[in-house]
């Protein structure tokens, strides 16, 4: 089997790049290689389904400059290929005065980052948009809304298909030799060459990279994200999206309330490091990849420097009442018997050697391969932007080829 250009991944950002890769260079000659026997298995469907506005990332980061670009991008997309989303708002809130700073800081870099129509809101306005919530201050973001990214996947991959692109699903790549003139990607005995790769392995970017021949500057450490759903009673208490302030360290801490796009509330997700890359329960444990996380320096710093956070996370992991006691400080109507224990997905957050977690897109390249090694929220979101960022340097590439 021989491509002009191969992807490693059927998520939705080697979907996204395929499609612009497809879509600037007709006839193209291009394959997605995915593991699993469907695409969109891991992060890309197991997310809390939120479009993002990019009002919290810093002004000029490649999150920002995609988040704005991405979020315009999967509307016209959405709309242009009816698929459904909500534009249903979301509030951020601080449920003490001290948090008032970092939110003034937030609605600054929204500000910053170009966002129309946000604005502080004070306590009685916040009630007026979630009359159950619990604020002294927050921020309104009309913009953010919901959406199921699996069906924007599934929508990409059929598009390719149609364009003479093929998604070769149950290939897990476990080779990558650079024969010079071209690229040779194995599965067991099946082999696939083409002039050009792409890894967009997500959970196993790394790993892809480092089987290509390269090493990055980081780590993927999985961190498992628990979600509850409220009982039908008791969703009357969310309107749309309900967001604490966040950790500035931790963008990621801090579990939320969400409307489904497909129907009811979702709380969470935490944040636990999972004994396995694909580690969806407390029991799933690889040997390999949890000595692998353990061994690694800039977990073990990680995990010196924030003990106190780790261990407050694995608590609400394992205690409901712990958990509720987090969906209390947003809404304390919240009951025991309101919530119960639903999905969980995995994200991909590569660490550095210095135990810092590596919060923008990282994309490295070699001569015929370009490695999406890091895209961490809310690169769902900015997925075609990210795709068309590297269909661009994909583009220049195969000039020189
Ligand atoms: C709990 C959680 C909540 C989130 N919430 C949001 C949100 O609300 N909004 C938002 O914008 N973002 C959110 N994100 C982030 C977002 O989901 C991810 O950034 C995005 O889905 C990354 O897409 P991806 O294609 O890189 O990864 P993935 O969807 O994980 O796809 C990678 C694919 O590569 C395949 N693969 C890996 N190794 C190999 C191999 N060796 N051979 C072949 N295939 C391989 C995998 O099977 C997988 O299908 C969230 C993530 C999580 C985990």
């Amino acid at each position: 089997m021989h491509y002009d250009v191969t992807i490693v991944g059927g998520g939705i950002v080697g979907l996204s790049t395929a499609w612009k890769i497809i879509s600037a260079h007709p006839g193209i000659k291009l394959a997605v290689l995915e593991k699993e026997p469907a695409i969109a298995t891991h992060q890309t469907d197991r997310n809390s389904g939120v479009i993002h506005s990019g009002i919290y990332y810093k002004p000029g980061s490649a999150k920002a400059v995609n988040c704005v670009k991405g979020y315009g991008m999967l509307l016209d997309f959405c709309k242009e290929h009816e698929i459904p989303f909500d534009l249903c708002g979301k509030i951020i809130i601080a449920g003490e005065e001290k948090q008032i700073p970092t939110l003034e800081g937030i609605y600054q870099r929204g500000l910053q980052n170009g966002l129309e129509g946000i604005r502080m809101i004070d306590a009685q306005e916040a009630k007026e948009i979630e009359p159950h919530c619990h604020a002294v201050k927050g921020i309104w973001v009309p913009q953010a809304g919901i959406i199921d990214y699996r069906v924007v996947a599934n929508k990409l991959a059929e598009l390719i298909k149609e364009k003479g692109g093929e998604i070769i699903t149950g290939f897990k790549v476990d080779s990558i030799v650079d024969c010079n003139d071209s690229i040779k990607i194995t599965c067991d005995n099946r082999a696939v060459v083409s002039s050009l790769a792409i890894g967009c392995a997500g959970l196993y970017a790394d790993r892809l990279a480092t089987l290509a021949g390269i090493k990055p500057p980081h780590k993927i450490v999985p961190f498992r994200g628990e979600f509850y759903i409220l009982r039908p009673e008791a969703e009357r208490l969310v309107r749309g999206l309900i967001y604490p302030v966040p950790d500035v360290n931790f963008p990621f801490l801090g579990v939320h309330l969400t409307k489904r796009i497909g129907g009811g509330i979702e709380a969470g997700p935490n944040a636990v490091l999972a004994f396995r890359r694909e580690g969806y329960r407390h029991l799933d444990i690889h040997a390999g990849e949890l000595v692998e996380a353990l061994r690694y320096s800039g977990f073990r710093k990680l995990a010196m420097k924030h003990w106190r956070k780790g261990m407050d996370e694995m608590v609400r992991s394992f205690s409901k009442r712990a958990f509720l006691k987090s969906l209390q400080v947003l809404v304390p109507e919240l009951s025991f018997a309101d919530i119960s224990r639903s999905r969980t997905g995995v994200r991909a957050q590569a660490l550095d050697q210095n135990g810092n977690l590596v919060d923008d897109y990282v994309i490295l390249q070699q001569e015929r391969m370009i490695h999406v090694c890091n895209a961490p929220s809310p690169a769902a979101t900015s997925s075609l932007s990210i795709g068309e960022f590297v269909a661009g340097i994909a583009g220049e590439k195969l000039k020189g080829l």
